[in-house]
């Protein structure tokens, strides 16, 4: 697969269709991968896709929008160039998606990727099992919920990384750091730390493709993926939609009666 990848991107640059290729370049050993950003026909070896590609490339697009940028894409990255170029973050003509086939599901056993056949942009994604998680836990009682959450926010130390992780937190004035009004303080603490990851999670409802990115960066371990997970599953059953696919967002629609229809109000 290395060479066809190679030899993509070396057409793409030679015939000036993009200014650059965000793929993969091999770590510090051949068990691990890197983002590498290649803007010249000479570095083109360097790029690379096997099971070790974990990273969503898709959070480079909103801060390179003025460049056409050739990006290697798995099926379920692909989603989130979707989901940025719908929210008008990279325009659809400067992104030129090189698809591959991920091995996630066979090779690397990831869960989220769990009954997907891999196939690049055609990707079918199957039943995950993250889901029945969630559905278990919303068994829990409230107070059980609440144990649970404030036991794993305890370990957070608000270091962002999910933030930064996630292509859709874009945002250059992000509520984290606005002091008027002020959310949060410098000192972590566990209900700061809730709040953080709660008002995060009402940002990115409806937007959030569930690529579990962050769940992957959190330096210690916060099942973040629950979260992600579940809020994909509302959007699913409240306005029956799915981040990433050609359709209007539930929060930038209004239709007249839904709230009566639903049965809100
Ligand atoms: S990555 Fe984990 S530790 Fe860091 S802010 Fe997010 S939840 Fe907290
Ligand atoms: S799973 Fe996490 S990183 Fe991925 S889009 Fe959702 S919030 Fe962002
Ligand atoms: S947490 Fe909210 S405000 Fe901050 S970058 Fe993400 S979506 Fe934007």
């Amino acid at each position: 697969m290395n060479k066809i990848l190679q030899e993509t991107a070396r057409n793409l640059l030679a015939q000036t269709r993009v200014d650059v290729i965000i793929g993969y370049e091999e770590g510090y050993d051949a068990f691990h991968a890197r983002p590498v950003f290649i803007s010249s026909i000479a570095d083109v070896d360097r790029l690379i896709f096997n099971q070790y590609c974990t990273n969503n490339l898709a959070v480079y697009l909103p801060i390179h929008k003025k460049l056409k940028i050739g990006i290697v894409a798995k099926g379920c990255d692909v989603a989130s160039i979707r989901e940025l170029i719908k929210e008008h973050q990279i325009p659809d003509e400067n992104v030129v998606v090189i698809d591959v086939v991920c091995e996630g599901a066979t090779e690397r056993m990831d869960a989220k990727c769990a009954g997907c056949d891999g196939k690049g942009i055609k990707a079918v994604v199957g039943v995950d099992k993250v889901g029945d998680e969630v559905e278990r836990f919303e068994e829990l009682s409230a107070k059980e919920k609440e144990a649970f959450w404030d036991k794993e926010f305890a370990r957070c130390i608000r270091c962002y990384a999910c933030r930064q992780i996630c292509p859709i937190c874009y945002c250059p004035d992000c509520f984290v750091n606005r002091t008027m009004p002020k959310y949060l303080n410098e000192a972590v603490d566990n209900e700061k730390n809730k709040l953080f990851s709660m008002i995060r999670m009402m940002h990115v409802f409806g937007r959030c493709t569930d690529c579990r990115a962050c769940s992957n960066a959190c330096p210690v371990g916060i099942p973040l993926h629950l979260l992600t997970k579940k809020i994909a599953m509302d959007a699913l059953e409240l306005f029956g939609y799915v981040s990433g696919q050609e359709q209007e967002h539930p929060f930038s629609t209004f239709k007249k009666d839904e709230l009566m229809e639903k049965g809100w109000e």
